[in-house]
């Protein structure tokens, strides 16, 4: 009871110039998905700053499931959870802590925040139905905020009945039970007038709420960016970035694909092939991919390197496959099964393969 208290009284000073938060998944969430919301979420600077523990995803973690399976957790063993994690890696009760979960929770909700320290939350993201190209991160990114703000709201579970509304009005603290409704308060991505009085009462830190604020415009505008590509699927741009050859999307908030050395190595070679390079041909690139492998791997020994570039040229193996296969999946993760089409290698078979935005064809 004592630790509640001190906890409820250091959130409730804002005189903290800054609040860290850690996100981090439950084991039967995919690692992209997480790492893509700590993407979205650390683009927007401010007082809250976004953090996550797992670097890289360790594949003994991933227990594929389908949500639709999963058990059904009560609040309290989720809260539970939230706080062994903080324990375990030693996080400041003052910051906040998000479970990212699969698994449906006693109540339905989409997110919840713990009413007693108001620094654990879980956010549900079992969105893949309602939106099954990778906007998925959006809702959960939606929520992300909601949660942040809605810490600093209320006081009471009982008071939560005034804080959202049951009929949309485009709010984030719209109930929305469905993919219209969520789509409607994310494009309009904003606080209705009530909500916005309540956040005047209780005086929040002004750059706190001007982040949040950040936040809802910049997924807003992502958003009806993303909706309007069916329309114009050539407006959307990918930048190269660094000695490393990062690859980016600015306009869907930085979202960055990361491809391990080896699978950029591949890539570049048909980024420097516009005309298209057919599969009995690889070997023919070995310098090429040598030199452009050379400077993007972090492998220093050359019979690392020789060897690695080999077996992509060796025709009786199966890496090149593999590595055209994973290249694809990962735009497709990133950007939609539709969006995804322009930026991976394709081509015929036993023809031309090409990156279609970089083809000369
Ligand atoms: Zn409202």
């Amino acid at each position: 009871m004592e630790k509640a208290k001190k906890e409820s009284n250091s959130f409730n000073s804002y005189s903290m110039q800054s609040l860290e938060v850690f996100l981090y998944r439950s084991p039967e969430l995919p690692y992209p998905v997480l790492r893509e919301v700590c993407d979205l979420m650390q683009t927007i600077k401010g007082p809250i700053k976004f953090k996550m523990l797992e670097k890289e995803e360790s594949r003994e973690v991933t227990t594929k499931s389908n949500p639709k399976s999963l058990r059904v957790k009560s609040w309290k063993q989720l809260f539970e959870e939230v706080s062994q994690y903080r324990s375990h890696h030693n996080i400041q009760d003052a910051y906040m802590v998000f479970q990212l979960t699969n698994h449906p929770n006693e109540y339905g909700f989409y997110a919840a925040v713990d009413e007693k320290t108001k620094s654990l939350s879980f956010i549900n993201c079992a969105y893949q139905d309602l939106f099954p190209d990778s906007t998925i991160r959006y809702p959960i990114a939606f929520n992300i905020v909601a949660m942040l703000l809605l810490s600093r709201l209320f006081d009471k579970y009982s008071e939560l009945k005034y804080l959202t509304h049951q009929t949309p009005r485009g709010c984030l603290m719209d109930w929305a039970s469905d993919r219209k409704e969520l789509l409607f308060k994310m494009r309009t991505g904003d606080l209705c007038e009530d909500c916005l009085n309540v956040l005047k009462k209780k005086k929040i830190d002004a750059s706190y709420s001007q982040q949040l604020f950040n936040f809802l415009d910049a997924f807003s505008l992502q958003m009806k960016f993303k909706q309007r590509l069916e329309l114009n699927p050539t407006a959307l741009k990918m930048e190269i970035r660094g000695v490393k050859k990062e690859i980016y999307f600015p306009q869907l908030g930085d979202l960055n694909v990361r491809l391990t050395p080896l699978e950029k190595t591949v890539y570049f070679l048909f980024i420097a092939h516009p005309e298209g390079i057919e599969m009995v041909d690889i070997p023919s690139h070995k310098n090429e991919l040598m030199r452009i492998y050379k400077t993007l791997s972090s492998a220093d020994e050359e019979d690392t390197i020789m060897a690695r570039v080999n077996q992509l040229c060796d025709p009786r193996d199966n890496s090149i496959h593999e590595k055209l296969a994973k290249i694809k999946a990962k735009f497709e993760q990133a950007l939609g099964k539709e969006s995804a089409k322009a930026f991976y290698i394709s081509g015929p078979r036993a023809g031309l393969r090409t990156i279609k935005s970089f083809s000369i064809q």
